[in-house]
């Protein structure tokens, strides 16, 4: 019989040209990649094996014996089997779902047993001949059936029921998309059509082929390079990401996501350049994943969500202390890992873990956590959820005075320092002073949560006391002056100002470190100064007698009454992230440009806050703002790493 072999010639075409692109891709890495990987690598022998077992030879030479055929056809039989168990796997990894068949025994012995046995009786059949047999006769050797040939066809529809079943089950329990389970159901019609053409048409090798164009149906509708793949991390991509949460959240599974954010990506980004910046994020990339991938024995995909933003998410037997130990071990290294030209920069990272869905509930929830949460925690620490979780607002809330007088005595409270920067001088000459606190028990607990519960309860005036202190005795070292910083901004609760002595309390201090008042700057809201009662006006007025200006803090983000603005001289005003964020449509930049024309006739200077990205920092520098303060250029800092920025700085600029 003349055989037709060049569709299992293009099948193996198609199949290492399809390998050859996901290894090229990067797509080894995570569980149902690798998974599908093999599945096709798989196939590669498979189709080859069905050439030798069916070929005839003679035309090249080499004497074709039945053993050898018995041989190729034997493998085929048990790569052939071999590849329904992998197929079964691939979506068991996809799913999710591997791991359940493995651990009920029932399930693992309906899995295993068949394929056993089929192997167990393909080597039989070298001794009784039951199932295919090969005779050599003038045209060559000559494949037959065996008697019991009908076993292997049932093993075989036992395990596309095995697999239909399965991915039946996985969708009706919300493991797979509608897209995904009609393409991996798809592949069952095809494979029965070829299978049964080559049945009634032995010369039509029909078979491999409809498993090469499956392997593509599957390439494009479950595992999807282009729509899966960060092309230039090769970690995986967001939508790749929206779907594994998706589908952790909807099987009920749980899960351990760590989001690790680089931090200052804008300024990198400048400085190294685009293709520079790119193969930083691969390297990243490429240590996130090998090093806990190398260290814990779990199911761990990494994705690159953007700007910065990789997140791993952890599933099947994980340990979370384990993988809090890695990811605590690999931050330094992660931030030590960049050299350029021979010298070494020092990355910030923001990590955090979260257990899902126990600490974070839904999809959205846990979407809106990964763009802000690098906002509220300590840079370059490792922070579970559960320290920043919202739960902890009424805790502190409750125990404000008992927390903040132990943070105290305790020193837990630390101040940061945000670099200003001016756009007339092109550097950094001032910073605002934020403060921190860390506690035990609670973990970082944000400003914006305990200065408004302080001030409720009296406790603000302890921390305004240490605030100053702080700012005077790091100022008293000259690092900071030495690095060009001129002046600093410390925030100022309006129920400081009510104070009668807060004057002398201040003068007092600036004398005690031996500080210029010039060169503290204190800033107040305007929803304080909404208040303002003679009281607050009057000790404003007497701090500004002692030297030090004011700036008028968060313009534009309650009622701005200009009659209000003009009350007072401040120095500075303060552009509220507000008015910021709100820039949009010209309108929008229009009324901004006369807003800014405004302020300035009244003689204050500008500092624009919260700033984030290079085009609007280089249009408020155009407007004639004098200062810009915001994420874009650095976020705060602890002291040390603040005077390094610096000293970074001069002479960058
Ligand atoms: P604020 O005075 O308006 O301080 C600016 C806040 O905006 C800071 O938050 C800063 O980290 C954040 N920020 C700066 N640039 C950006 C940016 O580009 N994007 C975003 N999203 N945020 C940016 P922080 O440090 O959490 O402080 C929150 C508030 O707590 C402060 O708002 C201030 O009202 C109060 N606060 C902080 N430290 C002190 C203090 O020492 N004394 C007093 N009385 N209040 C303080
Ligand atoms: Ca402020
Ligand atoms: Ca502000």
């Amino acid at each position: 019989m003349q055989r037709i072999y060049y569709l299992d010639v293009a099948a193996v075409l198609v199949l290492i040209s399809l390998l050859a692109s996901l290894i090229f891709r990067r797509m080894l890495r995570g569980k149902d990649n690798r998974a599908f990987v093999q599945y096709v690598i798989l196939l590669i022998p498979l189709t080859i094996l069905d050439i030798l077992r069916t070929a005839d030879f003679s035309f090249t030479g080499i004497h074709d014996s039945v053993l050898r055929k018995e041989i190729f056809c034997a493998l085929y039989n048990i790569v052939n089997i071999m590849n329904y168990t992998m197929y079964i796997y691939l979506v068991g990894k996809i799913t999710g779902t591997f791991r359940i068949i493995m651990r009920k025994k029932i399930l693992a012995a309906l899995y295993f047993l068949p394929f056993i046995v089929e192997t167990v009786l393909v080597i039989s059949n070298f001794f009784n001949h039951r199932f295919f047999y090969y005779t050599s006769e003038d045209v060559g050797v000559v494949y037959h059936r065996g008697d019991l040939t009908w076993i292997f066809i049932v093993v075989g529809y036992y395990y596309v029921l095995f697999s239909m079943v399965h991915i039946i089950i996985c969708y009706v329990k919300k493991r797979l998309s509608g897209v995904k389970y009609t393409a991996l159901m798809v592949v069952f019609p095809i494979n029965v059509i070829t299978f049964q053409i080559q049945r009634m048409h032995p010369e039509l090798l029909t078979q491999m082929f409809g498993f090469a164009i499956t392997v593509l149906i599957l390439t494009f509708f479950v595992i999807n390079p282009v729509e899966n793949l960060d092309m230039e991390t090769g970690a995986k991509s967001y939508t790749a990401f929206r779907n594994s949460i998706g589908n952790v959240y909807m099987s009920g599974d749980d899960a351990f996501v760590v989001f690790g954010k680089l931090q200052n990506i804008a300024s990198i980004r400048s400085a190294l350049g685009y293709d520079m910046y790119m193969a930083l994020l691969r390297q990243i990339a490429d240590n996130f994943y090998s090093r806990l991938k190398g260290n814990i024995r779990v199911d761990l995909n990494l994705f690159y969500l953007k700007n910065g933003l990789f997140a791993y998410v952890i599933r099947g037997d994980y340990h979370i202390d384990e993988i809090e130990k890695e990811v605590q071990i690999i931050l330094p290294k992660l931030r030590d890992l960049f050299v350029v030209d021979g010298i070494r920069l020092k990355l910030d990272f923001a990590i955090c873990g979260v257990a899902i869905p126990r600490e974070i509930g839904s999809e959205r929830q846990l979407i809106r956590f990964s763009e802000t949460f690098d906002y509220a925690i300590p840079i370059n620490e490792y922070v579970r959820y559960s320290q920043v979780a919202p739960e902890k607002d009424f805790i502190v809330k409750n125990n404000i005075d008992r927390i903040i007088s132990d943070a105290i005595k305790n020193n837990k409270f630390e101040m940061y320092y945000q670099p200003i920067y001016s756009t007339r001088e092109k550097a950094f000459i001032s910073a605002e002073a934020l403060i921190r606190l860390k506690d035990e028990q609670l973990g970082f607990v944000s400003p914006a949560l305990f200065i408004p519960a302080a001030e409720k309860s009296g406790s603000i005036l302890q921390i305004g006391e240490f605030v100053i202190r702080d700012v005077c005795r790091f100022l008293s070292q000259g690092d900071a002056k030495n690095c060009g910083i001129r002046f600093v901004e410390v925030n100022l609760s309006v129920i400081q100002c009510m104070q009668a002595n807060m004057a002398e309390k201040i003068q007092d201090i600036l004398k005690e470190y031996n500080i210029d008042p010039g060169r503290i700057n204190f800033e107040i809201t305007e929803t304080a100064s909404d208040y303002l009662a003679d009281a607050v006006l009057r000790t404003m007025n007497d701090i500004s007698v002692n030297g030090n200006g004011f700036s008028l803090d968060d313009y534009g983000s309650g009622y701005s009454n200009l009659g209000r603005v003009m009350s007072f001289p401040y120095r500075i005003i303060k552009l509220d992230k507000s008015l910021v964020d709100g820039l949009g449509d010209s309108r929008s930049y229009e009324i901004m440009r006369q807003t800014i024309i405004l302020l300035k006739s009244l003689g204050a200077e500008i500092v624009v806050e919260g700033v984030e990205d290079e085009d609007k920092a280089l249009w408020f520098a155009k407007m004639g703002c004098e200062y810009i303060q915001g994420y874009y250029y650095a976020r705060p800092m602890p002291e040390r790493e603040f005077i390094d920025f610096c000293r970074g700085k001069l002479g960058t600029l």
